[in-house]
C-alpha cells in the first residue's frame, strides 16, 4: 500500500482565510502541524485565525490584502512565501457570490466576482507556483456546484466558477506537459453555512435569512476542510481532481 502524505511542516498559503471555508481549512491544517500564511482583507479576523493556529502549536502568519488588486496580491504571495521559506501548498478559497442576473445584474457586482473568483485566483496561483519545490506541491481551488450547473439568477457567479473549473484542469495539463508533478484539485460544494450565503441572498432582496430561504441543513465549513485534508494527504501518486459535495437535501 502506498504512503499517504504528511502535512507536518508543510508550508501553506490559504486565501480567504478570514471566514468560512478558508478559515476552517487554515485551522484544520494548523491542527495537522502545517505552517500557514493566511490572506484576506479583514485584519482583525485574520489575527484571530492566526492566533488560533499558533495556539495549536503551528506557525500562523496574517497577510492582509485586497486580492482584487493584482500588484498587491503578487506582493502578498511573495511576502508570505519568504516568511515561510517557500510554499508547498496553495489553497484558493477567497471568493464572493452575488445574485446579479445576466439580464439585469449590476456591472459592479459582475466585476467584483470576476476580479476575486477568477482574476485573483489566477494571479495568486501563478505567483505561488514560483515558490513551489521542484518535486511539486499541491494547489486546491474552492470551486462550487455552480461550476457544474447554472442556478437561476446565479448565471454570472456560475460563469466565474465554470472558469475556476477550466483553470483547474488547464493548469494541471500545463504542469504535466512541463514535467511538473504539482497536483491540482478543486472542491465543488453546494450550500455551505458561511457569510457568503448571507450576501448572496441579500442581493436577491427580502428579509428572509439563508436558513429560511434554503430550508434544509447546510454543509458546515469544517466538512469542506475535512475533504481538503483528504485530498492533501492522498499518496503522491494519486490526484483527486474534483469533489462534488452537497447537503443531502439539496436536489440540484
Ligand atoms: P466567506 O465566509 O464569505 O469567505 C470568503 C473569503 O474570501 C473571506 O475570507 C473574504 O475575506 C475573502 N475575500 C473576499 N473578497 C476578497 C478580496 N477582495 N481580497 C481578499 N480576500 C477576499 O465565504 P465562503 O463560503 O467561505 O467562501 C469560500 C469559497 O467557497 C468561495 O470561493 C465561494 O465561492 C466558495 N463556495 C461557497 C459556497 C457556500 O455555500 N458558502 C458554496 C460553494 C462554493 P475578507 O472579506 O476579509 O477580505
Amino acid at each position: 500500500m502506498s504512503e499517504s502524505t504528511s502535512l507536518q511542516g508543510k508550508r501553506v498559503l490559504v486565501t480567504g482565510a478570514s471566514s468560512g471555508i478558508g478559515r476552517a481549512i487554515a485551522l484544520a491544517l494548523g491542527e495537522k502541524g502545517a505552517e500557514i500564511a493566511i490572506l484576506a482583507r479583514r485584519e482583525d479576523r485574520l489575527r484571530d485565525v492566526s492566533e488560533k493556529i499558533i495556539e495549536s502549536g503551528s506557525k500562523g502568519i496574517s497577510v492582509p490584502v485586497d486580492l482584487s488588486d493584482s500588484g498587491a496580491a503578487q506582493d502578498a504571495v511573495n511576502f508570505a512565501a519568504s516568511a515561510l521559506g517557500g510554499l508547498d501548498i496553495l489553497i484558493n478559497a477567497a471568493g464572493v457570490a452575488r445574485q446579479a442576473g445576466l439580464s439585469d445584474g449590476k456591472i459592479e457586482d459582475w466585476r467584483t466576482m470576476l476580479d476575486v473568483n477568477v482574476f485573483a485566483l489566477a494571479v495568486v496561483t501563478r505567483e505561488a507556483l514560483t515558490h513551489f519545490p521542484d518535486q511539486g506541491g499541491h494547489v486546491v481551488n474552492i470551486s462550487s456546484m455552480s461550476g457544474h450547473r447554472v442556478p437561476g439568477k446565479g448565471g454570472f457567479y456560475a460563469a466565474t466558477k465554470f472558469a475556476v473549473r477550466a483553470m483547474t484542469e488547464g493548469l494541471r495539463q500545463e504542469l504535466r506537459a512541463a514535467g511538473n508533478q504539482t497536483r491540482v484539485c478543486s472542491i465543488s460544494p453546494g450550500f455551505v453555512d458561511t457569510e457568503l450565503l448571507d450576501e448572496y441572498f441579500a442581493t436577491s432582496g427580502g428579509d428572509e435569512s439563508k436558513y429560511d430561504k434554503i430550508g434544509y441543513p447546510l454543509l458546515q465549513p469544517e466538512e469542506i476542510a475535512d475533504l481538503v485534508i483528504h485530498q492533501l494527504t492522498m499518496p503522491p501518486t494519486a490526484e483527486v481532481t474534483d469533489i462534488l459535495v452537497r447537503p443531502t437535501a439539496q436536489a440540484t
